[in-house]
């Protein structure tokens, strides 16, 4: 950040008073801009037995796999987000089950929610955000070609979990330590 959002003003940066850590603080105004991990949330939906995976149409990671995911939003809860995104993504309904995986993606500022999901019905598309969606049987999954290590940990959670007859959570942090 360059110029305070608040006032336009030049930030600098420096670590407040009681503070421990570099923040921008803007010169004029005194407005301390935090910045603070994102919270991205994605299902593994289902339908039978099979995954329902989308093939990204943009970037970071174009034509790449992976499961419906995106930011939070405000005003949501995770299930309602993951849901959200399952519709935009693959044009369809899912009913969000329980938690699978919490990832810390530090090098990303962000933390990747996963959750069980089921298709409500056999109807699904690509959204504007994917160039196609399909149903992938468990030995077809692309994992080669898999557009994130924290999607990819998430699948072979939900997967192993499927036939051990388990449904645990899973934590695990990914990107430490940060390089910048
Ligand atoms: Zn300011």
């Amino acid at each position: 950040m360059n110029y305070c959002s608040k006032c336009g003003q030049p930030v600098r940066r420096e670590t407040p008073a009681g503070d421990n850590r570099e923040r921008d603080v803007c010169g004029a105004c005194g407005t301390v801009h935090y910045v603070n991990p994102t919270v991205v949330l994605g299902c593994v939906p289902t339908w039978n037995d099979k995954i329902l995976l989308c093939k990204r149409a943009i970037e970071p990671r174009y034509g790449y796999w992976t499961v419906p995911a995106g930011f939070m939003e405000v005003g949501e809860t995770m299930a309602q987000g993951a849901a959200r995104e399952t519709r935009e993504e693959a044009l369809a309904e899912v009913e969000i089950g329980d938690l699978l995986a919490l990832v810390d993606v530090i090098r990303a500022r962000q933390v990747h929610v996963f959750f069980r999901a089921f298709l409500r019905t056999d109807q699904y598309g690509a959204g504007e955000e994917s160039l196609e969606t399909e149903l992938f049987d468990e030995k077809d999954i692309p994992w080669d070609d898999i557009a994130f290590p924290s999607v990819t940990y998430a699948l072979q959670r939900f997967i192993d979990d499927r036939r051990r007859g388990a449904s645990d959570v899973h934590i695990t942090a990914m990107g430490w330590p940060p390089t910048a």
